[in-house]
């Protein structure tokens, strides 16, 4: 079934062309007709599948045409978000799709001025893409109106919990009216999550999209054992031999993370990086960048596995193996979303291979390893601009010391 079947305003099914989106996902496919229904949704689906424009799509078009209707100028529908990245990313699908149609968008989230923000809600909004904190802010201060809300959404609601936001959910439960249509997203499900599915959805239909596989099948991915010292020589090579492609290098610390984008300074290479140390808006001007291939290579921390769509990576580096195992999907799933296809490799050290064997647990199977034969392996340390620098170093310092001692020599 294609898009141009289902029975959107023609504005809508023109956007999703413009966004090249032809046929829909597995989970838009599951999702959408029950929306439509105005049905309670459960969905288990990662971040890649399609899973915002599955539940964007359907409410956009509700609500356009409910306006055709009647007056309606209160918030409709609010969508709840982990982080104020994944708050712009969702606004910004909710944004094109919207185009043109009778529904209007707004995203709250802290760390701004709120003036704007409050501006844009006394205009009139009919759906409010926000983070916890910003709206129950905005909400105690009378200027967010959520007593006529008719659609709940909360997006990556396993993260809303690792990240502490069950006690706002709980909280906002109460403002919200009885009656209404909830839309509960989340990547992973375990007992804690179903607690709080099953509180806030009512004979909710439920959707799972390929839970035995949680990488997608459009991501090539593999392992190589490389030792951490030599991890800078690697990722030096696989850039300069991929110079068009854009990449995403997951690192374990924001330390590290600095630390590479040093070593490949070093090497000439021109890197980005990403991380909790990085204020609001350099956050958007770093992912500004990146997304407009400025620079090509991004070294994040996890902050970034998770929601966040940076069109086109072509590939991962998860130059550090991730500690939650569940973060090796998040990280590989930055790349082959849609209906692209990507790469990732995973670099693993000695001191990881636990870290890896629990990795491989949680995804059910073994990752492929790449194997890296001795020479190449020699090749790509010696062959590094570093390495190179470091050795014209020694062997500059070896003259200058071979000097010194000829001068010694003579004076004797
Ligand atoms: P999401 O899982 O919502 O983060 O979406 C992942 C990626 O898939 C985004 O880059 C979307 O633009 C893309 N996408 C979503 N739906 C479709 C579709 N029906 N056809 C092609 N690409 C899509």
């Amino acid at each position: 079934m294609k898009f141009s079947d289902y029975p959107f305003n023609a504005d809508i099914k023109f956007n999703l062309e413009k966004l090249g989106f032809k046929k829909p996902t597995d989970i838009q496919y599951k999702s959408i007709p029950p929306i439509l229904r105005g049905e309670d949704v459960l969905a288990i689906a990662q971040t890649g599948t399609g899973k915002t424009a599955a539940f964007a799509i359907p409410i956009i078009h509700k609500i356009h045409q409910d306006k055709a209707s009647k007056r309606t100028d209160f918030i409709k529908c609010i969508v709840m978000v982990p982080t104020h990245e994944l708050a712009l990313q969702v606004n910004e699908v909710f944004e094109k799709i919207a185009q043109k149609t009778r529904v209007k968008t707004l995203c709250i989230f802290g760390g701004v001025e709120q003036t704007e923000q409050i501006k844009s809600l006394y205009k009139g909004v009919d759906i409010v893409i926000a983070t916890p904190g910003r709206m129950f802010d905005l909400q105690h201060q009378g200027v967010l109106d959520l007593t006529r809300i008719e659609i709940l959404v909360l997006d990556e609601a396993d993260h809303m919990l690792d990240v502490g936001f069950i006690k706002d959910i709980r909280d906002m439960q109460r403002f919200l009216p009885k009656k209404r249509q909830t839309l509960f997203f989340s990547a992973t499900i375990d007992e804690k999550i179903k607690k709080l599915a099953y509180s806030l959805v009512s004979n909710a239909i439920r959707i799972q999209i390929s839970p035995k596989d949680p990488v997608s099948k459009n991501v090539q991915h593999a392992v190589a054992f490389i030792e951490m010292d030599d991890k800078r020589f690697f990722l030096e090579r696989i850039i300069n031999t991929h110079k068009d492609k854009k990449m995403l290098v997951f690192v374990r610390t924001k330390v590290r993370a600095e630390r590479v984008a040093k070593a490949m300074e070093r090497a000439d290479i021109d890197t980005l990086t990403m991380h909790s140390d990085k204020v609001h808006q350099e956050r958007i001007n770093v992912l500004e960048q990146f997304k407009q291939g400025k620079t090509k290579v991004l070294i994040a921390t996890d902050i970034n596995a998770r929601g966040i769509d940076i069109p086109n990576v072509d590939m991962v580096i998860n130059y550090d193996l991730p500690d939650e195992a569940e973060n090796y999907v998040h990280r590989v799933g930055r790349t082959g979303r849609g209906t692209k296809k990507g790469q990732a490799i995973s670099f693993c050290s000695k001191e990881e291979q636990a870290t890896l064997k629990k990795i491989e647990t949680f995804l059910h199977q073994p990752v492929t390893i790449l194997d890296l034969e001795k020479e190449d392996y020699m090749e790509t340390i010696s062959f590094s601009k570093e390495t190179m620098a470091n050795e014209n170093l020694k062997d500059l310092l070896k003259e200058v010391e071979m000097f010194e001692q000829s001068k010694k020599k003579k004076k004797k």
